[in-house]
């Protein structure tokens, strides 16, 4: 337990993040502070960087702006390495138990979602209008429409989108929105898996799920709420 908590409170002020660390380690539980924070540190902790840089400590380094992904530092002490799931103990049966039928190769995990079929039971995140989505876009969706998965598109592309064209306020036109969509149906096989678009309310009064309704001919919308998955205390 007290090993537990030592460890996260260091997180509180010290994260890779953002390159910032604590002069020692045995940090205090409940501000994650040097326990004798002295006026002379040579460190750079998220209290120094936050009084120095302000909003920005928020964010991780911008150096790898557009290049990286980031986690949050969250430790809701019970993950999913603390699951086992034993599935014969429910009686659920596999293929036939003959040395020569159980290969990999005969595995089958077809599955479905809201009447779908994926040849794998994933749907991904949404991918939206940051930097890391856009630059890596043509592998995530090449990559799963060959798996036979849903990928989604993250919220506020068109919003991001320099090229679009936006008459009366409503979106008729999206670079972006269309590269996206293409690059995914150009591997598809139209069966398995297929792109959702993800609308936020800004979204939505754009009318960017009229648009990939209409016009690109999108299957599926899935709407948004609240934020989940950023590096920024959310
Ligand atoms: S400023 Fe204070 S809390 Fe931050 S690293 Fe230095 S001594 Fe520790």
């Amino acid at each position: 337990m007290s090993e537990r908590v030592q460890k996260n409170s260091s997180y509180l002020n010290a994260k890779s993040t953002v390159g910032t660390v604590t002069r020692v380690k045995d940090v205090s539980p409940t501000s994650g502070m040097c326990p004798l924070c002295i006026r002379d540190c040579p460190f750079l902790c998220e209290v120094g960087l936050s009084t120095f840089r302000g909003r920005e400590a928020l964010y991780p380094e911008p150096v790898q702006f557009g290049h990286s992904t980031a986690s949050a530092l969250k430790d809701f002490r019970l993950d999913w390495s603390d699951f086992n799931i034993q599935s014969s103990v429910f009686k659920a049966e596999g293929i036939e138990a003959d040395p020569d039928k159980a290969m990999f190769q005969n595995v089958n995990v077809e599955s479905k979602i809201a009447g779908i079929p994926l040849k794998i039971p994933i749907l991904t995140g949404a991918f939206g209008s940051t930097e890391v989505a856009r630059l890596n876009w043509e592998g995530l969706a090449i990559g799963a429409a060959l798996s036979g998965v849903i990928i989604t598109i993250g919220e506020n592309v068109c919003g991001m989108d320099s090229e679009a064209k936006i008459t009366n306020g409503k979106l008729t036109h999206s670079a972006e929105l269309k590269r996206r969509v293409e690059a995914f149906r150009k591997f598809w096989d139209g069966k398995y898996g297929d792109i959702a678009v993800q609308t936020n309310v800004e979204d939505q009064r754009l009318g960017v799920d009229i648009y990939a309704l209409s016009k690109l001919e999108v299957n599926i919308i899935e709407r948004k709420w609240g934020q989940g998955a950023k590096s920024i205390g959310s």
